[in-house]
């Protein structure tokens, strides 16, 4: 019986757990860093622990810690979510011997499956098909290559310790091996602290699809179904569906039979993951799939799971940990419609995924789809953690309602303040061969450009942009129409690094005509809110000097020069802060050096544009706070000015 749950984890997944614990009547204690101290999954428990300072390493995956935060708490039980301790066999075994509940599988398990030769090895012997390939323990160049001549190119080389798609090379002919070897081994040595490798036979056309595995301990095992994850860059998942397209009762039935026998080959006990890459060029089929690894935890994409089978797996996770058998049999395991999930990223996709940090202005999610989020509005991605910002997931009657409603979900999320993926995932759902089904794993590097490439902004975009900036509303009925009528009112956007000029003109109280790059637009007050064209205008987030206008996707414009908002450079004037979050470029002045107002002081780099910030008043700079080429967060102190009327009065060395 577990009456309290620790939650060795944060983020989505940590505040996903609590949410079952709860409404199991379990107690919950969250655990963090002193980066989550005010996070989601924080207030999402009842109860929280510090465990210590952001770096993982003296956090999260500080095992003493936690199970010393369990202990003070009186927890019974520790659930370790995924990533960090979840698949740490010694964790496992620190919990059993401080007497707690640990919500997994045995540590002899997650050894039997932690290291990818090895596990390739015990599945051969258990009848399990793997993928053709050299999975031994010789790792002398030669005998690498050898084995890759009699494997067949291509082939993939991969780091027996990998994860996360990292310490993985393809090699497409003999040229490329040593060299291939090489790289993989050092991106290997860094990531895992260990480069050995196997080769194995790369399969083409290749589709990963993945069997949810359940087991209890009085040794009932039971699959709940398939998730494809082909859509993938650089090997990791972007966006999952369950059922697979194209999957048939008996390949469903071989696979899953397979999955089976590869949990009960090694004593598995609770949720699992067997990934097999299947040969998708001739569709799905009983002796076209091969096992790749197992996760031995609960998976990020397990939602879709739960979506089409109406099960919540955190539920049977904390039955089985407590004793109880599986709540079903194979056969009674429903599958209804279809779900897919999208992972939301901040992220740059046109910068190779390169993952990006930043405080989350706004962020607004539909209803109608599944969202698992660990952040709010206000809450800042770190540098310290996986920049996931949430999962979007549809489920609907059949695989084409479930895309769109994942399509239209994803066009209607509102994110502003960091970069992310949205565009990109919004384009992705709707792409040409995903939509027929048509997927593989290398679908969104075909598909390219056309996925990474923000559209221009729309004449409704700009248009929105500029009434949130000029805000001809604010100055109430009677003055809007006095004020500006009949004057033509311009209003200076930046988007991409150029200049967009917006020609504003009221037409009466609550009417008002705009003219984008050529195009005109009208605009209409109704109660309140302004309309456009005949429609709701898309919803602008202003913040600083930047307006992020949600129009299918956000589109985000920056607002040239931030003196001509007022406010912008702070009541006092003394201290030139950073509008947004982004790079300095440039310090244009240096300590000592007299300016007048309207001087361009530094010049700051964010959303890939660049803002001019300039002095509010003259005056003499007394400190430059940052150097040049630091990452600034949103209002950090940048410039210092001599106060007003007083000389400097800072000791000089
Ligand atoms: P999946 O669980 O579907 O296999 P991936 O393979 O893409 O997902 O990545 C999952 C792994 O990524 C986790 O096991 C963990 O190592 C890491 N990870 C991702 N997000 C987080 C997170 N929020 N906190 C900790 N680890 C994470
Ligand atoms: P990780 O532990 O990083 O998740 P996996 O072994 O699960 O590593 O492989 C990650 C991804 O790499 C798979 O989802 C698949 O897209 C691709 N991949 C792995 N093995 C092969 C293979 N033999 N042929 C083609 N693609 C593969
Ligand atoms: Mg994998």
């Amino acid at each position: 019986m577990i009456r309290r749950l620790l939650i060795a984890n944060r983020g989505e997944i940590a505040v996903r757990i609590a949410r079952t614990a709860r409404a199991m009547g379990l107690e919950t204690v969250a655990v963090h860093s002193d980066a989550d101290a005010g996070a989601l999954h924080v207030a999402a428990a009842d109860r929280a622990v510090r465990i210590g300072p952001a770096a993982p390493s003296e956090s999260y995956l500080d095992a003493a810690k936690v199970i010393e935060a369990a202990r003070a708490t009186g927890a019974d039980a520790i659930h370790p979510g995924y990533g960090f301790l979840s698949e740490n066999p010694g964790f496992v075994e620190a919990v059993a011997a401080a007497g707690l509940v640990f919500v997994g599988p045995p540590a002899a398990a997650i050894r039997a499956m932690g290291l990818k030769d090895a596990a390739k090895r015990a599945m051969a012997e258990a009848g399990v098909p793997v993928v053709p390939g050299y999975h031994g323990e010789a790792q002398d160049d030669d005998h690498l290559e050898g084995a890759a001549e009699a494997i067949g190119y291509p082939v993939l080389i991969k780091a027996v310790a990998g994860g996360g798609g990292k310490g993985m090379r393809r090699v497409a002919d003999p040229a490329g091996f040593r060299e291939a070897l090489a790289s993989c081994r050092a991106e290997a040595r860094a990531a895992f602290g260990d480069d050995r490798v196997l080769v194995e036979k790369w399969i083409e056309s290749p589709r990963h699809v993945e069997v949810q595995v359940f087991a209890d301990a009085h040794g009932n095992v039971i699959h709940l179904n398939e998730r494809d994850c082909s859509l993938q860059r650089r090997h990791q998942k972007v966006i999952e569906e369950a059922p697979a397209p194209g999957m048939s009762p008996e390949v469903r039935a071989a696979m899953g039979a397979a999955a089976v026998r590869a949990a009960e080959a090694i004593g598995y006990v609770g949720a699992g993951t067997v990934e097999f890459i299947a040969d998708g060029a001739r569709g799905l089929r009983s002796d076209g799939f091969w096992f790749m690894e197992m996760n031995t935890r609960l998976q990020v994409e397990h939602p879709v799971t739960e979506a089409v089978t109406g099960l919540d797996l955190v539920e049977w996770q904390l039955r089985v940990a407590a004793g109880e058998r599986l709540p079903l049999a194979q056969s009674e395991v429903p599958l209804e419609g279809h779900a897919m999930e999208a992972r939301l990223y901040a992220e740059d996709p046109a910068a190779g995924f390169l993952p990006a940090t930043g405080r989350l202005t706004h962020l607004r999610f539909p209803a109608g789809v599944r969202v698992d989020t660990g952040v709010r509005s206000g809450d800042t991605v770190s540098p310290h953690y996986d920049p996931m910002i949430a999962k979007v997931i549809a489920h609907g009657p059949d695989r084409e309602t479930s895309r769109r409603r994942l399509v239209q979900a994803l066009r209607a999320t509102e994110v502003a303040g960091c970069v992310t993926n949205l565009g990109f995932l919004a384009r992705l759902a709707d792409e040409a061969d995903f939509a027929a089904g048509a997927v593989d794993t290398g679908l969104i590097e075909r598909a390219g450009k056309a996925l990474m490439a923000e559209p221009a902004p729309s004449a409704r975009a700009m248009a929105a942009a500029a009434l949130a900036v000029a805000r001809p509303e604010a100055a109430g009925p009677q003055a809007g129409f006095t004020l500006w009528a009949p004057l033509l009112h311009e209003v200076r956007l930046l988007h991409a690094g150029e200049e967009i000029v917006v020609g504003l003109s009221m037409g009466g109280a609550d009417r008002a005509q705009l003219v984008a790059l050529g195009v005109t637009v009208a605009a209409e007050l109704r109660s309140g809110g302004w309309w456009l064209d005949g429609s709701p205008a898309p919803a602008a987030h202003v913040e600083g000097a930047r307006v992020t206008v949600f129009d299918g996707g956000p589109v985000p414009f920056a607002v040239p020069d931030p003196l001509a908002r007022g406010a912008a450079a702070g009541p006092s004037g003394d201290v030139v802060e950073a509008p947004m979050p982004g790079l300095v470029r440039a310090l244009l002045v240096a300590p000592g050096d007299t300016v007048s107002a309207g001087q361009r002081l530094a010049v700051l780099e964010a959303m890939k544009m660049e803002h001019a910030l300039a002095a509010s008043r003259d005056g003499a700079v007394a400190e430059c706070l940052v150097a040049e080429g630091a990452q600034v967060e949103a209002g950090a102190a940048l410039i210092r000015l001599a106060p007003e009327g007083g000389p400097e009065t800072e000791a000089a060395e």
